[in-house]
Order: C-alpha cells, then structure tokens, then sequence
C-alpha cells in the first residue's frame, strides 16, 4: 500500500492573472492528485495530496512548467496531514488581510489571440479587444486587488454565455482570464469626430481613410491616448508638431510587423528579441538611410523609436493602413498623456481631426516604455508600460516600508517594503498641476495596490521641488533628505543589486549639492548608506540661471569668455553675447554648476548645433548624433589636484574652438570632444583608485543616455582594469532616482 502524503504550497511573485490556478488544477489531475488551489493575498495557495512519487513530481514541475506571464520569486513547502479531498478543485480568492500579491504588467497580444483575431471562422474574429490568460491589459485597468473582474475597469461588462463558458472551464486558455470578452459581451469600438459626435462606418477603416487623407486622429491604447499621423506623410507630421507644441522631439513610429521594421531601421537579433518582448517597448535603433519616414518624425537624430503593435487594435490598424504609423503620446506639450475619453476630446480637440474610442476605461495612465538595445545588455530609458509595476529585488530587506519621492524631470515615485522595489511608472516632469495630481494620485494607488503604509519617506534635497513639498506635507513618517548624486549611484548599485563602496561617476544636467550650489559632474565615493565628494567638474556661471538652460549659447559665452573673438556663435547672439559675458563676469543672476550637461551644451551651441532648445538634453542629444564615431582625436583636460580633484572642463571647449577656428569639421569636433570627456573621466577615475584602493565604477545620470559616451567610457574603464557598473533595468536619468532615495533611505535605517 502507498502512503498518501500531503502537502500545503504557498506560490509568491506574479501568479495571478496569469494562468497560474488552472495550470496547477491541470497538472494535478494529470498526475491524479487530489486537494486545492486558491489565489490568497500572498499569491497562490495550494493544498495537494496523493501518492509520494506524485506529489514530488508536482513540486517539480510547478517551477519548472509555470505559465509564461508568471514570475514565481518563491515557493514554500509544509507536509501536513492528509485531509481526504476528492479530486482537486479551484476555491475562491480569499480577499482578507494583507494584499501582498503582485499585479502583472500588460503584456502584448499573444500569438494564439492573434491567430483568432485573424480566423474569419472565429467568434473574436477582427475583435479589437481579444485577450486571454496569456496576454492582454492588466496593471493598466486594475482598481483594487485581488486581481478578480470586480476590481478591474470590466467589471461593468457582463460576460456573454459563451465568454462565461469558457472563463469557468480550467481547461480553457480562458479560464479566469480577467478581461476576457467578445463583440457580444465586451468593449466595442467607436470613431467620433472632434467634437465627439460618433461617425457611423467601420471604426477602423473610417480611421485608415482619415490617417490616409493626412489627418490626426486620436487613439485610445493600453495606458492612454495616442496622437496618430502616416509616418511618411511630411505635411500631417507637421500638423502635428505645430499643433501639439513639440517642436523637435523625436516622434515615435509603430510598424506592423518586424518585416515591416527593418525597412526603417537597422535591427540585429537583440533589437528584435526586444521589439518582440511581451513588453514591447520603444527601441532606439539605427535609421537606415532610405528609410521612407518623413523628416519631421525625429528631426536631427540618426536613430529612430519604432514599436511593434501590442493591443490587437494596433494589429487591425496597422494592418488595414498597411505602412508604418507615428504614435506619439496624447497630450499638448508637457502634460500627462490624455487617458480619460472626455479629457482627451477636451484636451487634445484642438489637434486631432478624429477619436478612435472605446468604453473600456483605463484606470492607471502608461506611457510607453523606451529602450536601447546596448553591448548585450538593454537600457532602460523610460521605464512604463509593460514594465512597471513589477518591482525589483533589492540585495537586502527594508526595516521598514519607504516611500521614495523623486526629483522633478522624467519623475517616479517608488515604494519599497521588504526587498521588493515597486518603481511607479514615468510619470513625466514635476512642473504643473496635471502631473503632480498624476503623481500624489500614482502613490496612494500603489500603496493600496501593494497594501504600504511608508513609515519613511525619502525626498531630493532641493527644497523647491514640488516633489521634495509633497515629500513634506506627507505626516507621520519619518524624512531622509538624499543629496541628487548619491541618489544616481545609489540607483545604479541597487539596479546591479551591490551595496558599495564605490567610485560613483553621477554625470547629468543639474542636481541640489550638499553646499547649496548646483552639481552635475561629480565624482563620488558612494554606498548605499553616504558619500563622499572626491571630484567634481571646475564650476562655470550660469548666466542668467535657468535660462541658460534653456539657451545653451549662453553656456558658451560662460565657458569661453572672450578669449575667442570672432566665432560665429557670438555672432548669432550678438545682441545678447556682451551683456551675457558681462552677467557671467559679475556673477549676477549666473550660479556657479559643475553640470556636466551644460558643458555639452556649452560645445553644441559653439559648433552651432543648437542655441536654444526646446526639449530636455535636446544640445546635448543633437550634439552625439553629430559626433564622427570613427574620430579617434581627442581633447586634453587638466584635472587638477588637491582634496578634491578638478576636472577642467573648459579645456575641451577651449580646444573645440580652437580646431573650429582651424577650419575642422563639426563631426570631427563632437567627436573628439566626446573622447575628451571619456578621456578625463578615466584618468579621474584613476587616480581616485590610487587614493581610495577602490575598483569598482558605477556610472549614472542623464549625460549617461548618450550612447557614444557610456560605451566609450565603460570601455575604457574595463581596460583600465576597473569593474564597471551602469543601468540595466532603471534609467541612468531622474527616473532611476526614486529607486536610489529608496535604497539610501533604507540602508540608513539599518544603521
Ligand atoms: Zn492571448
Ligand atoms: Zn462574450
């Protein structure tokens, strides 16, 4: 006789909504086991009894064949005593207590939905809202957990007998499937008019005639609206920059299918393992030279964000335009992207022509996420939809639950308890009243979403922040100021899962110092717990403050004095250039920074790249795509000794307008000044090896986006000897800087 053994499993990680009950209702009664199974507010709860040989085998194969969308981070065992089940069923959820489960990202139309949407013989065929267990909306239509169809934007929608069917058989791809719905059940599709007066027609040839005709039409998606014009139709992408008040921010453009991609942009295995990821994010890729995209798509810049469909809508739509369509983020300028019908005909009435709408709400605004692919690895650049809110693991466990509130530019928040990172979504720049409501709304969200309840909260050291305010104004927790740069390397240790020490390269446009000043090129001893600033770029005036930000010519004249008589970039800005001299000089209005980023801006605006800029990093961007990769010249910069080491970075602007008096090339410039910024970041990085015995380099910030720069720079650095940690799964930018505060805040706890 066998003796019957009994075992009780609890399943952590993302395991609901996504297949994970009936995959072991399955597997049980394949090995003929008998018990439960039951989603609780830690994830899954098991209950499976039978024969030994069958039991072990279970175990094994819960790990081993776990249903794609699932991420299983641990499985705990107990034997107990046989409790006599006959046969094995699927319990309802149990709601009560904490709500520790974890919600699953949205996850892109998965190939069996596709074949369906597809088969003309299908009851979804052409069906705009088709999903299953293994694919469809999650994070972005989720009220409340647990995850069940009440506390999810379908729970107005009343399943047809047929959908009903189907979501109660285990065997069914459907079983339990959330979202699941048909054309006689489910969401439908409608096109309305600017003024919201729906067009009769099919809604999505109606839609292809006006993309056709050059209009913009507005496309509800996954995590918000979409501002929609032919990728190759110069006249309506004009249109829509002039309207939507994006000047040369590069568009993003969805192409149907990888065919389809590579006739835009050059795309090697990696690039189309990510494009095809279930996240499918934005990827920067390499523009081929014919490639048929209007010049206003992503003016001045050699590569190109293309995305693959990842709602079945996108796949109708791309499929009847049958060329590549511009899908940029629903809003005018700097605002949160539109995801609400009647604030997006509000909103973006005055641009779009059209409307493509649906009723089913979407609860939690995602932009798309956007990604490079990078030397074998992915970076990260905007971390979103698909993405968040699946948290990552942090090296040691929080004491106590921190919130972590961000700077301002490219803001997140994050939400740290035990060693889980939830890292909210890009939420967009802290600077009106739309993104802030976007960002208080996103915390409170997710602390009931995660069931967190902060007892620390982490905030930016520059006081006028609104997210240091807000930080602020939260009551009954305790506050951890964390300096902008610590943050940087904080972030990229925690990203590689390390503690530290250290030497923290923090590049990036300008960040709160300890002294009160503006930072941004700094050299950093840095853990988890404190820094120490061991070098720093020489400080330059910021004539005029901020609006040397946004005029980078001013960063010119900072650097370059009048020490260079008679270069164009003086002439261009001739009715400003003394007096800006003379404000840098006295040091009215111009405070000091050792910005990294205004020193590119400094050189972009020398070789006349770029004067003035209309977006973020614009100088700087446009500056990289200049560069000559092949240039090997380079630029010499002193870094002058002392207790903290000086980078002169003058010298490179000095020897830039040196060559450009010579006649030499903008190309052959950018590059050499780029090879001059690695240059002295590796000798820097030397000699703080020599006074400190550390190997190890973390590179973060913003300036860290260019390609050109990090690859060189941890190229170099390699040589050198050094260990060298950059971004994998946070961006380099300020929306890794939530992550950062987080791990600072709760190492410092541990103290
Ligand atoms: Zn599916
Ligand atoms: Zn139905």
């Amino acid at each position: 006789m066998t003796s019957l053994k009994h075992v009780d499993v609890h399943v952590e990680g993302i395991v609901q909504g996504v297949g994970f009950r009936p995959f072991v209702y399955c597997l049980a009664n394949r090995l003929g086991l008998a018990g439960r199974v039951r989603n609780d507010v830690n994830g899954v709860f098991i209950e499976v009894e039978g024969a030994l040989s069958g039991v072990e085998e279970f175990l094994t194969a819960l790990e081993r064949d776990a249903p794609t969308l699932s991420e299983i981070e641990r499985v705990t065992v107990v034997s107990g005593e046989p409790a006599g089940h006959d046969g094995f069923t699927i319990a309802a959820s149990d709601p009560s207590g904490l709500r520790r489960a974890l919600v699953s990202a949205d996850s892109a139309t998965c190939d069996d939905c596709l074949r369906e949407l597809a088969d003309p013989a299908d009851r979804r065929h052409r069906y705009p809202f088709i999903n299953c267990t293994n694919c469809g909306p999650r994070f972005t239509i989720v009220r409340g957990v647990p995850y069940d169809r009440p506390l999810t934007t379908m729970a107005g929608f009343a399943m047809c007998a047929a959908c009903a069917a189907e979501y109660h058989d285990p065997g069914d791809r459907r079983y339990h499937a959330q979202p699941t719905c048909c054309p006689a059940c489910g969401p439908r599709l409608r096109l309305h008019d600017a003024r919201g007066a729906e067009l009769c027609g099919d809604p999505i040839t109606g839609c292809v005639t006006l993309l056709r005709a050059g209009g913009v039409v507005a496309v509800k998606g996954l995590g918000g609206f979409h501002l929609a014009v032919p990728a190759a139709h110069e006249q309506a992408a004009a249109t829509l920059r002039g309207r939507k008040h994006r000047a040369d921010k590069p568009f993003a453009v969805m192409a149907a299918d990888l065919a389809q991609a590579r006739r835009l942009c050059a795309i090697d295995t990696a690039a189309a393992e990510l494009l095809t990821s279930r996240a499918r994010p934005i990827v920067l890729l390499p523009r081929l030279p014919d490639a048929p995209v209007a010049p206003s798509v992503a003016p001045g810049n050699r590569s190109l964000g293309i995305m693959l469909p990842y709602t079945p809508l996108h796949h109708l739509l791309l499929a009847e335009l049958a060329e590549p369509l511009v899908l940029t983020s629903g809003n005018v300028s700097d605002e949160p992207i539109a995801h609400e019908d009647a604030d997006a005909l509000a909103r973006l009435g005055g641009i779009a022509e059209a409307f493509l709408l649906h009723d089913r709400a979407i609860h939690v605004r995602a932009d798309d996420s956007v990604v490079r692919p990078a030397a074998g690895q992915v970076s990260v650049l905007r971390r979103a939809r698909g993405y968040a809110p699946e948290p990552l693991a942090l090296r040691s466990p929080a004491r106590r639950p921190v919130l972590a509130c961000g700077a301002e530019l490219k803001s997140t928040f994050c939400l740290l308890r035990g060693r889980r990172a939830f890292i909210s979504q890009h939420i967009g720049d802290l600077e009106n009243y739309e993104t802030l409501r976007s960002f208080v709304e996103g915390i409170d969200h997710y602390c009931g979403l995660f069931d967190i309840r902060p007892e620390i909260v982490a905030h930016d050291l520059h006081p006028d922040y609104l997210s240091t305010k807000h930080a602020r104004e939260i009551g009954g927790a305790d506050l951890v100021g964390v300096q902008h740069h610590h943050a940087h390397i904080a972030s990229c240790l925690a990203d590689n899962g390390e503690a530290g020490p250290v030497i923290g390269v923090a590049f990036d446009g300008l960040g709160y110092g300890a002294d009160g000043t503006l930072w941004g090129g700094e050299f950093l001893r840095a853990d988890l717990t404190s820094y120490e600033r061991l070098g720093h770029l020489a400080p330059v005036p910021m004539p005029g403050g901020s609006a040397a930000i946004r005029q980078p010519w001013r960063m010119a004249a900072a650097y370059l004095r009048d020490e260079h008589p008679g270069l164009d970039v003086a002439r261009r800005n001739a009715p400003h250039w003394a007096d800006v001299l003379a404000l840098a000089a006295d040091g009215i209005n111009s405070p000091m920074t050792s910005s990294a980023g205004r020193l590119f801006d400094a050189v972009s605006a020398l070789l006349g790249v770029r004067d003035k800029i209309t977006y973020e990093g614009q100088a700087a961007i446009e500056l990289e795509q200049h560069a000559d990769p092949a240039e090997t010249g380079s630029y010499p910069a002193a870094v002058r000794d002392g207790d903290v080491l000086t980078l002169d970075g003058s010298d490179l602007v000095h020897a830039a307008a040196a060559d450009l008096a010579a006649g030499v090339g903008t190309p052959v410039i950018a590059g050499r000044f780029h090879n001059g910024v690695t240059d002295a970041i590796v000798r820097t990085c030397r000699t703080l090896r020599e006074r400190t015995g550390l190997t190890g380099v973390a590179l973060s910030g913003g300036v860290f986006q260019n390609e050109l720069l990090l690859e060189r720079t941890a190229a170099q650095l390699r040589e050198a000897g050094f260990r060298v940690l950059r971004h994998v799964r946070v961006p380099p930018n300020d929306g890794g800087i939530s992550l950062g505060q987080a791990a600072v805040a709760a190492a410092r706890d541990l103290m």
